[in-house]
């Protein structure tokens, strides 16, 4: 019996710091509406995007310099992304323009881990935290490709499928006059002369080296 009174209590006491919470989150929303509308009526723009389209190299600058109300906007926009203790004006401005209320608010597509912030207003956050989950994903992309390019013609990849294989000669013969690059005289030709100019400056350079 006690025990289920602690429990509603418990419960009782995460309720609250929801709604505060919610509360919190309901007044950030209001103040970052007002400061995105005095922005506005500041600059004389009809839209913060509109604004940035205008003057996309000047943008944050710009508004990080503006005095609201004896103000600097700067700290404004500390005060409208107060779970971020160190961020830059523009990582805070990208937050108050797209509605985002937490730290590295992205997470990786492959691994869920939290990606950083590409440090431009029109960029926002990399889709991947590393290099790796970015190649992991390109792998899982291509695989994907090619299954499906097997369920459609039964070959694993173009390069088996005799249609292709057909066109590529036919290309070939139309360009070079040959079924493969390697039988064409011109080609053949350009690389005897690419030999022998290497090995002539081989050979001066041997020739140098041995006075
Ligand atoms: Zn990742």
């Amino acid at each position: 019996m006690e025990r289920e009174g602690v429990n509603t209590n418990n419960s009782m006491v995460y309720f609250a710091l929801k709604v505060k919470n919610m509360i919190d989150l309901e007044i950030l929303k209001e103040q970052r509406l007002k400061f995105v509308n005095t922005l506005c009526q500041y600059l004389k723009t009809p839209s913060l995007e509109i604004y940035y389209e205008q003057n996309p190299k000047s943008f944050v600058r710009n508004i990080v310099a503006l005095t609201i109300d004896g103000k600097l906007c700067k700290d404004i926009l500390k005060e409208l992304t107060p779970y971020m203790l160190v961020a830059t004006p523009l990582e805070r401005l990208y937050h108050v323009v797209f509605d985002f209320y937490e730290k590295n608010p992205v997470k990786c597509k492959i691994c869920g881990n939290p990606t950083e912030f590409v440090k431009q207003f029109s960029k926002g956050y990399q889709i991947y935290c590393s290099s790796n989950c970015r190649m992991l994903d390109q792998k899982y992309i291509n695989n994907k490709a090619l299954a499906k390019y097997f369920k459609e013609t039964g070959y694993k990849n173009p390069s088996q499928n005799p249609d292709v294989k057909k066109k590529k000669i036919e290309t070939t013969i139309k360009h070079f006059g040959c079924s493969h690059i390697n039988y064409s005289e011109e080609i053949k030709e350009k690389r005897r002369k690419k030999y022998f100019s290497t090995c002539q400056t081989a050979f001066a350079i041997f020739a140098i080296s041995a006075i």
